[in-house]
């Protein structure tokens, strides 16, 4: 750095600048209001030959990218899944990025990978991951999801590794999932040559989890017809309705058959630390692989997904190869960059360590219990308001509804009514909220998950709501 003192007046006026930002998010628009195009056309075409000052380029920041930002920090952001980022996290990815580590191989950082290994148990502990399961930490639960089934690829023995999927005759591999399992699985099975047809989707019940039963004779029809199953993946809290499959049920048909279960525990996942939702976990030790995501319910700033493991050694199967210049003599030690395709990684560590240290587990339980109460209280007044319906069982922080005035709309009618309707909220730039279908119907989801939001902002969107459906 040329100059200590230059540094360090520019970090305060950053620090100043999240510091009043964090202090209300709530003053912008929730949803940008940005058009496409905009910020490219207040750009230059091409970056500058010489050096700018840095209060230029930070107020080109606040006039140009932050009208093009929507806030996920803001109160009454309930789209999607809702998350924060704790301002404790931060602060510790400021520290992460400061020391710029490539936590690879166990001497590019010791305490990077060591920090990683503590507080993958310290969360699955708090979560009821067995014991000796293997925590690792990777960008999202898309990555981590297709980690897993490379794992399981690897377990059936079939020698892809080393003689690949093409020229040879290899039964066809089947990966077992339901309509309502988020569509990374079917991503990673493309990239792992497996082939959309062959994921295949299992019948779920009228709470929209998996039927074992039918996942039982599907796979053994399969059996019968020479294919072999890759892989079942459960979801505890499914994306669309947060539904949960049965795990404990279904990790006894995978047991029966000799099938890698991994679950899918992305969103809900984090619930378990609250004993009313520990049930969640059961079954969970006889399945092979989970993935959890911090990033969505605990308050941990993007990304951060940890994926448990029960087998290690099988992920290093899938994926160690060490070229000469990462070989190195620090023996029994851990060297991240063995357990997935990627090689440098952030020292994403520090800020769950951060976070569960600054909450502590009751703090946490205390914020997830608040938001389950909280979206529990919208679907009462949703429930009991005429002209207005739940669409599915509402178990965490997330409920599904839509607006269905008497007078006996047809279901397109009621599509394109609600479609109207969401699109007038979210242009009040007081509130954002996301859709799903639900068994064909246009469903409004409202996703409670931000540590600032309150009462009062449920009932603001609950307000927001009833005013603008009178006009649609
Ligand atoms: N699994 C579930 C159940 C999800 O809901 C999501 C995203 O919402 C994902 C996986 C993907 O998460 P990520 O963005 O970390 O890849």
């Amino acid at each position: 750095m040329e100059d200590p003192s230059v540094f360090e007046d520019d970090f305060a006026s950053v620090a100043r600048w999240i510091e009043r930002y964090l202090g209300d998010p709530g003053r912008y628009p929730v949803l940008s209001r940005a058009r496409p195009g905009d910020l490219v056309r207040s750009l230059p075409p091409h970056a500058p030959e010489e050096g700018e000052p840095f209060e230029r380029i930070l107020a080109d920041f606040e006039r140009l990218v932050i009208p093009g930002i929507t806030h996920w920090n803001h109160p009454r952001f309930f789209a999607y899944f809702a998350t924060s980022a704790a301002p404790v996290a931060i602060l510790a990815e400021t520290l992460a990025a400061t020391l710029d580590v490539k936590a690879m191989l166990w001497r590019t950082s010791p305490a990077a990978t060591e920090l990683e290994s503590v507080v993958m148990r310290w969360l699955g502990e708090l979560i009821g991951i067995p014991a000796a399961w293997t925590g690792i930490i990777y960008d999202t639960a898309s990555i981590a999801g297709f980690t897993a089934l490379a794992a399981a690829r690897e377990s059936l023995g079939l020698q892809i590794r080393e003689r690949g999927m093409t020229g040879r005759d290899l039964p066809r591999l089947r990966v077992y999932i339901t309509e309502h399992t988020h569509s990374h699985i079917e991503k990673g099975a493309i990239a792992l040559g497996i082939g959309q047809e062959n994921v295949v989707r299992i019948p779920c019940d009228d709470r929209f989890a998996m039927s074992p039963a039918a996942l039982d004779l599907q796979i053994a029809q399969d059996l019968a017809a020479g294919m072999r199953p890759l892989a079942i993946v459960a979801t505890v809290g499914t994306t669309s309705t947060t539904s949960v499959d049965p795990v404990a049920a279904i990790a006894a048909v995978a047991k029966r058959h000799g099938v890698w279960l991994h679950v899918d525990a992305a969103y809900a996942g984090v619930a378990a630390i609250v004993p009313e939702f520990r049930w969640l976990m059961d079954g969970v030790d006889a399945a092979d692989s989970l993935v959890v995501n911090p990033h969505k319910w605990l308050f941990v700033p993007m990304d951060l997904s940890a994926l448990y493991v029960k087998d290690e050694a099988l992920l290093r199967r899938a994926f160690a190869l060490v070229p000469e210049y990462l070989t190195t003599t620090d023996g029994d030690v851990r060297n991240y960059m063995d357990y997935g395709l990627q090689l440098g990684r952030r020292f994403r560590a520090l800020k769950l360590w951060f976070v569960l240290r600054s909450f502590g587990a009751e703090g946490l339980r205390e914020r997830l219990r608040e938001h389950v109460a909280l979206a529990q209280l919208f679907a009462s007044w949703v429930e009991a308001a005429p002209g207005w319906e739940l669409l599915a069982p509402h178990p965490f922080s997330v409920v599904c509804f839509r607006y269905r005035p008497r007078g006996g709309d047809d279901e397109a009618t009621l599509d394109a009514k609600n479609a109207r309707l969401l699109d007038a909220v979210n242009a009040t730039g007081d509130m954002f909220v996301s859709h799903t279908k639900i068994q064909g119907r246009y469903a409004i989801r409202l996703a409670i998950g931000n540590v600032r939001t309150r009462r009062e902002d449920v009932a603001a969107a609950w307000a927001i709501l009833e005013r603008e459906a009178a006009l649609v």
